[in-house]
């Protein structure tokens, strides 16, 4: 009895298998999909992959991508001054380069789409706080940048930056906020948390942590930074590498060196979010 029982629900299942492949008509899968009133669908979405493979599926990421490229064009611009938690700040700066000139903007940029990319594909809703890497474009200011994804209440935002220290070494080293009323008091404890998630998982493809900077753990707080100050959402900002050390520059100026930065960065927000 219950065979037989099993044996029509697996009959049921695979004539139902059989209306959703059908339903595509015939198009490659994730196709878009044009029906005779023009109203057009997607065939990826009648036949949606499991809800297990995208396991960030409701949950919204902020991708701060640094500097814009032209803020060095703009310096009356940038040199504005704008709320950044209890006192005011620059719009913005210029950002740093490796000794070959390549720029801290691209960089940061290269690495955000990737990440934006691997995030997305399991799932998350992704907002980046500028759309395009521009010799033509300055900003956004930092205030913007560190209310990004208050209003819509994201999970945690990681802001993308690479160091310029001229005198140090290679590494990375990850930055959160402290405790501080009225304004990272309340996102201190799992912004803390964000940052060892980051660190662990930038260790755990081989990057080096900075010794140069932030007592040699890789983690330092901060109370000087408006992107994360006004941050109502877990919030870390992390300086990937050294872009002035050329063992950083080498890894930080490759499509491949980025793609690890990006790799390790989806791990740890996945991680921080299970
Ligand atoms: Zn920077």
């Amino acid at each position: 009895m219950r065979l037989r029982l099993l044996g029509l629900l697996v009959a049921v299942a695979l004539v139902a298998g059989v209306a959703v492949v059908a339903s595509g008509g015939g198009t490659a899968y994730g196709e878009r999909v044009t029906s005779p009133d023009g109203s057009s669908s997607s065939a990826r979405s009648t036949a949606a992959p499991a809800a297990s493979s995208k396991p960030l599926a409701g949950r919204i990421i902020v991708i701060d991508p640094g500097h814009q490229l032209g803020n060095a064009r703009f310096p009356s611009k940038i040199s504005r001054l704008v709320p950044a938690g209890g006192f005011k700040k620059p719009c913005n700066t210029t950002g740093t380069a490796t000794n070959g000139g390549y720029p801290e903007a691209t960089f940061t940029w290269r690495v955000s789409r990737m990440l934006k990319k691997r995030l997305e594909h399991r799932g998350a809703r992704v907002i980046l706080t500028r759309t395009a890497n521009s010799r033509d474009r300055w900003g956004p200011c930092v205030d913007k940048r560190g209310r990004a994804g208050n209003k819509v209440g994201a999970d945690l935002k990681i802001s993308v930056h690479g160091d310029g220290s001229w005198t140090g070494g290679p590494g990375f080293h990850v930055i959160a906020p402290p405790h501080r009323k009225p304004w990272t008091a309340d996102i201190s404890k799992p912004s803390l948390r964000l940052a060892k998630v980051v660190r662990a998982r930038l260790r755990a493809v081989g990057l080096p942590v900075a010794t140069y900077i932030a007592g040699g753990d890789g983690l330092d707080i901060r109370r000087d930074l408006g992107t994360l100050n006004l941050s109502d959402v877990p919030v870390v900002m992390v300086e990937l590498g050294n872009m002035r050390s050329p063992a950083d520059a080498r890894r930080m100026t490759t499509r491949k060196g980025q793609a690890r930065y990006a790799r390790a960065l989806a791990a740890a927000a996945y991680r921080f979010l299970e």
